[in-house]
Parts: structure tokens; sequence; C-alpha cells
């Protein structure tokens, strides 16, 4: 059965996805969906990482498409997935929130300072996993985000799970746990090329279940989302629905992370 929502959808304005918001919103419906969450990369004030995202002027023309798709047995709603970079909250507040109306926004940790005035990969050395976890926990605690996508997304980098990653997944789930945000188990990690797992077999980039069996052991919410690029996968990841379930993790729904569908 494909997913009834998924509030991690990317459209080709990211610059590396496929379809407009209509096909999105066409397949959605098609697969029985009910909510639809539109959260591609946000654009940002600065133009950084241009290659992944819109610019800034794109933003009220996408936000028009996205609420002109809403209805027929659909909730269609704008998020946004955001670096969570305390220099751009200024911007997510104003600017995503205020000018543009986003009903939501998800965090995301895809880069971390190196310490050199860069940016490293989070799986990339051992001080960097470090500092997207740091980030993760103050994107957690700073009450802008409903969720952290792909919350593992340590999983990246082949090789075993390690004390250090358990570690790291208790702070991440401890402080989820705490501020009621979301975790998401990633459809699009199933899609993704598996890694070689540092014991002679491989496993999918994530999600990757010892970070789960902490997230369940903390009580964590926990959301699963497509993460879709083209309009085929908006509703795929609905296998880790019953692997959540059997892990004993706390599924929540759309409707209790984003107030714009209570109304
Ligand atoms: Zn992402
Ligand atoms: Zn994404």
């Amino acid at each position: 059965m494909p997913l009834r929502e998924s509030l991690h959808v990317h459209t080709w304005r990211c610059g590396h996805a496929d379809g407009v918001v209509a096909d999105y919103a066409a397949a959605a419906r098609a697969a029985g969906m009910t909510v639809l969450g539109i959260a591609d990369h946000t654009p940002l004030p600065d133009g950084r990482w241009p290659e992944i995202r819109m610019p800034v002027s794109a933003l009220a023309t996408h936000a028009a498409e996205v609420r002109a798709a809403d209805g027929g047995g659909l909730r269609v709603l704008l998020g946004m997935e955001c670096e969570p970079l305390p220099e751009y909250f200024g911007f997510y507040d104003e600017v995503l929130r205020g000018q543009a109306g986003c009903d939501y926004l998800i965090a995301a940790c895809h880069f971390v300072a190196d310490g050199r005035g860069g940016w490293d990969w989070p799986g990339e050395r051992p001080v960097s996993a470090r500092r997207y976890t740091e980030q993760a926990v103050a994107a957690i605690a700073c009450g802008r985000f409903c969720a952290l996508a792909h919350p593992d997304l340590l999983g990246y980098t082949p090789g075993p799970w390690t004390a250090e990653h358990t570690a790291m997944a208790r702070d991440i789930c401890a402080a989820a746990a705490a501020h009621g945000v979301a975790l998401e188990l990633n459809g699009y990690g199933l899609r993704k090329p598996r890694v070689a797992d540092g014991a002679g077999g491989e496993r999918a980039i994530y999600p990757w279940l010892p970070f789960w069996e902490i997230a369940a052991a903390a009580g964590a919410p926990a959301v699963v989302w497509s993460d879709a690029h083209r309009p085929a996968d908006v509703a795929h990841g609905d296998e880790l629905i019953p692997w959540a379930r059997e892990l004993g993790l706390r599924l929540v729904g759309a409707g209790d992370l984003v107030p714009a569908l209570a109304r």
C-alpha cells in the first residue's frame, strides 16, 4: 500500500528532480494519498549552494503553484527543506514563514562547517559527524522545524555502526523526544545505491537500523516520507511502515506536526 502522506517531496525547482507541482499532486491523487507536502530545498538569501535549490526570485511563483494544486481530496502544503544554520533563521521566519506563507519547515543537515571556512559532508570525518550531531540537536531545539529529514544521514558513508554512532544517535533521539520533533524514515534512501556495511555485506545508506532502535527506545516521534524526486516516487517508502511498527517506533501523522491541517 502506498504512503498516505508525505511532507517531503521535491520538484524540478530544486535543480535535481523532475516534475512540476501539478504532476506530483496528480500522482498523489492517483495513489490515494491524502496529504502532500512540497518541500524543495529552500532558496537562500546569499545564493549559497545554488546547484540544489531555487533562487529567492522563484519563491512567490512556486508558492502560488503549490496553493493552486490543493484540493480534489488532497491537501497540498507548502514546506521547505532547510539547512538549520542560525544565520538563515531570520530569512526562514520572515520570508519563508512570513512572506511565502510556508505551512511548515523541515530541517536537514546536508552541510557542516569544516572549521576552515568551508563545508563537509556530515560523515566525511569524525569531527564532521560530531558537528552534524550538534547541528541536528540545535535544529530540533530551536522550535522552527517540525521534523528532521534523514537523521541517520551519517549512513551515507560506508562502514559499520560504531559506539560513536550510538552516542550521536542518543543525543539526536533524546532531543527529538523532548521537543516533539519528528525523525524521518526516508524512502529515498531505499532507492539510492547500497553501500558496504563494513562486515562483508551491504546495507541501505538509510534508514540505518541501529539508529532507529535507539529512536524507538527514546520514544522519539517518527514519520515515513518518500523524499520523492520524480512524480512516480511520490508515495514510495511504504515498506518502512511495517518495519517501523516492528521496531516499536512512535509513528505520528502530518496532522500532529502541521497546524494548518487542523483548520
Ligand atoms: Zn535531504
Ligand atoms: Zn529532500
